[in-house]
Parts: structure tokens; sequence; C-alpha cells
């Protein structure tokens, strides 16, 4: 068996054929991680006994002649900042260092039934905030293409993960590209849903009204299915929703795909994208014109302000999510403190990194009164627009192609002392979850960057609740 080649779908196969056990697929990919993990540093937090356990559990039902979900033996990574009941939850931050989830988040619930294998918690930015896994408290995960590069974020543990072969799937959340770009920067799939359909129950809370979980994957087909299994209302989250998810059939119908519009947004294809980019996003547009797909230029004549909307609307979230974490609560406690307020002070002055603080700063600003109408409020009214651009496009098109990133994956410290270069690198994927719309992040192929070679992807956004449009073209591309 190689690992390399194997994806959700072929595993399920193999599993039911008997060509080898859950348990030897699970002890390969620990032996990949002891090996490979040194130099890319994607994990946090091990599981290898509950992994093999699980697998184990797993063989047994094949055993027993039980029917298996297509998850079943699939060994997963998943991002620190979601709670596994029993093991640690950084959220790859000094204050949660030692904080252990007392139950399971939704999402491990959901893949706990279906009998999936955790192989471990995955590095980040600090409560997800970044765009290059250079904030995490521990350390940074590098670019399994080039080590002296960075894997993206602030999903970068899973996505490096599954990219290096270290877990056949994985998961991310998505607040403003956290999911997209680092799958873009690593060369592998990345799905960020429709807001609402995945709980966010148990996720670490950065900006509530943008979060959501979503798979990582080696193929769409893949993202589908693990996206099918996480998916749904949940009592504990007032903000999921289980809709019927219209045009959403498991397997819509080839002639049904072929018939969706995509539309390219002008607004999209700035100056300054790096030639790679610019190249792979044509080569993507290429083959889907060969398969029969009509395109149309749309504008989002907001697209302009999104990156400043978030940029208050964001961290205004942060700093009211981030305020339960006082040291009381959810461990940590700095010795010596002899009042309230410097029981205060001093663990959120040590147990926060420079970029979590820079951002709890800015959104209790904003939030501030006598402020928070000229940002906050404001903001939201843009958000709006941002909103009604897409609604305005989703007459024309059914699904908007765009990059992913104005370019491949930096180089490791390039952008670390100019927070406002490493905000700019999220200028395509920030609109998608302020309009609360679905996008992937989907690979093209390798191009030359200086001296090496990097990967290059392409995003394609859908209309709320129609993961369908762009899961089924992402299909058939891929089959392509
Ligand atoms: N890179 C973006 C940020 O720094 C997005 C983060 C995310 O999606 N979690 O906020």
């Amino acid at each position: 068996m190689d690992i390399k080649k194997l994806t959700i779908a072929s595993l399920h196969e193999g599993l039911i054929a008997k060509d080898f056990s859950a348990r030897e697929v699970t002890q390969e990919y620990v032996k990949a991680i002891d090996a490979n993990d040194k130099n890319v540093g994607a994990y946090l937090t091990r599981m290898n006994d509950a992994a093999i356990a699980a697998a184990a559990e797993v063989d047994a039902a094949i055993a027993a002649g039980k029917e298996l979900s297509p998850l079943a033996g699939v060994p997963l990574a998943v991002k620190d900042n979601m709670l596994i009941k029993g093991v640690t939850a950084t959220s790859a931050s000094k204050m949660l260092e030692h904080y252990e989830a007392a139950y399971d988040a939704t999402v491990i619930e959901k893949l706990k039934f279906e009998r999936a294998v955790f192989l471990g918690k995955t590095n980040l930015d600090e409560f997800a905030m970044g765009s290059s896994t250079e904030n995490s408290a521990f350390h940074v995960t590098k670019n399994p293409h080039d080590g002296t590069r960075v894997a993206g974020g602030s999903s970068g543990g899973s996505a490096a993960a599954v990219a290096a072969g270290m877990a056949l799937a994985g998961l991310g959340s998505d607040t403003g590209g956290s999911i997209r770009q680092p799958a873009a920067f690593c060369g592998v799939v990345g799905m960020k849903p429709t807001y609402g359909t995945v709980s966010r129950f148990g996720l670490t809370a950065m900006a509530s009204s943008l979060d959501q979980i979503g798979p990582f994957t080696k193929t769409v087909e893949d993202a589908k299915i693990l996206f099918h299994a996480i998916k749904g209302k949940d009592v504990h989250d007032a903000t999921s929703i289980d809709v019927v998810m219209k045009p959403f059939h498991y397997a819509p119908k080839k002639e049904d795909i072929k018939k969706l519009k995509i539309g390219i947004p002008k607004e999209y294809f700035i100056e300054g994208i790096d030639p790679a980019v610019t190249k792979g996003v044509e080569e993507a547009i290429t083959k889907l014109k060969k398969l029969g797909f009509t395109f149309k230029e749309v504008s989002l004549p907001h697209t302009k302000y999104a990156l400043s909307v978030y940029y208050i609307i964001m961290p205004a979230e942060v700093s009211t999510n981030l305020a339960r974490l006082d040291g009381i609560r959810y461990s940590r406690d700095v010795k010596g403190a002899k009042k309230l307020n410097e029981l205060y002070l001093k663990n959120r002055a040590h147990g926060f990194g420079p970029e979590t603080r820079r951002r709890v700063l800015l959104g209790t600003f904003v939030l501030s009164s006598g402020y928070y109408d000229a940002y906050y409020a404001k903001a939201q009214k843009v958000r709006r627009l941002i909103k009604q651009d897409f609604d305005e496009a989703f007459k024309e098109v059914d699904v908007i192609l765009s990059p992913v990133t104005p370019t491949p994956a930096f180089k490791i410290g390039e952008k670390t002392s100019d927070p406002l270069s490493m905000y700019l690198s999220d200028i395509f994927t920030i609109p998608a979850p302020l309009a609360g719309i679905p996008a992937i992040s989907i690979p093209v192929k390798k191009y030359t960057v200086g001296s090496g070679e990097l990967p290059v992807a392409f995003q394609l956004m859908g209309k709320h609740f129609h993961e369908a449009d762009i899961l089924g073209i992402g299909e058939m591309y891929e089959e392509e």
C-alpha cells in the first residue's frame, strides 16, 4: 500500500476489498509523521494510541460484517482550535497551552460516529489569526514543497499535513481565508462552506459571524465526502441551519453542472498579481472552456472595501470572544498577582502573542463608545453592500472564478515585520466569508517561482448553499 496515493474514496474500497486493514493504514500514517514532521512541523499534539485504537475498532466492525461509512478508518488531521474530548486544544496560544477539552466539537462527534481516525492536532496562527502559521506560539509550519516558505495560514498545519502525506484529509477553519489560502500554498483542496452549514460548537471562536469549519483533502471528491459528514443543523449552534441544499444532491448530473455559467470578476484581476498565479488561473479557465463551460465577465464593485471592512468587524468580534480568557477559566494562571485586575493583566499580557494583542486592541477601539458608529456600524453597512454585489452577480452567473491569493507561498519571515502586507495576502479570500457564501480552492499545478516550483490554485465561489455547484465543477475539472 502506498499511502501517498490513497484518497478517502480509494481507502474505503481498499478496506472493503480487504486489501489492507484500517490499523495498517493508520500505522503507516503514524510512521510518516514520525519520519517527516521534524521537517514540516504540522502537528502540535499527536494522538497515536487513540488513533490505533480507533482503527482497530474499524477492523472489528469490518470483521463483524457491519456497513462502513466512507469515512471509517480515514486518518485525519484536526486544527488545534477544535475540541476533542480529553485532548489539549491550544489554539497555538500560550494562554491555552494546558487546556484540555471537556467535550467534543460537533464536527468531531459526527466524525467519531462515522468511525474516522484522528491522528492529532495541527498547528495554526494563534487563535487562527494570520496567513502564514508564523503567529503560532509554538513553532512555524513549513511548506512541504519548499521548507524556506510558509505553509500559509491560519490552518497551515492541516494543509501541510495533507500535502506531505501525514494525514489523508484534515479539518481547518476559515474566517477570512484560513482554509483556502493554505490549501493553495500547499497544493491541496480546501473548502469553506456556506456560513451556517457546519456547526461551530466546539470551535474556539475567532470572529463568530465569519468562522466556518471545512475540509482539506487531496481531491474535490474527498472534500465532498468530508463536507457531507460534518454539515447539518446543531442544537448547540443557533446559527447552524438545516437546509435542503437545492440543487444539492449528492451526485448532480454532469449535464446539469455543464449548464452552469461561470463569472470572472474584473476587480480580482489587478496589477501586482504574481505571473505564476495568472498563468495558473488562465490554465484553469482554458481547461474549463474545453469542458464546455461558458464564461462571462462580472463586476463586484465593492471589493476594494472588503479588506478594510474585515479588519474592523473581525477584530471587534475577536476582542469580545477572547475576553473570556482571563487566566481564571480555561487554565493558565500566572503566579504572584495580588489583585484581580493584576491577575487579568498579567495573564493576558503573557498569554497572548503580539498579533492577538494587536487585534484585541483594535477591536476594543472600534467598539468603544464614540467610535462604534464611525467604524463598526459603518463597516456592517459596507459588508451588506459587498453581499449585494454577489447577489447581483449571481443573477447573471452561477459560480465565480478567481485567484485564491495574489502570490504563491511566500518566504518565512518575509511579511512578519509588516502586518499590512500580510493582511493584503487575503484580498481574494476575504469577500466570500463577508458575504457568507461557499468557496473552494482547487490546485492547478506547480509553476516555476524563483529557483523552485510552487503550487498554484484557483478559487470557485458559489451561491449560498450551492456547494454542489462549486464541487461539481471542481470534480469535472479534476477528472479532466
Ligand atoms: N488570514 C486572515 C486573518 O489573519 C484569515 C484568518 C482566518 O481565516 N482564520 O485574519
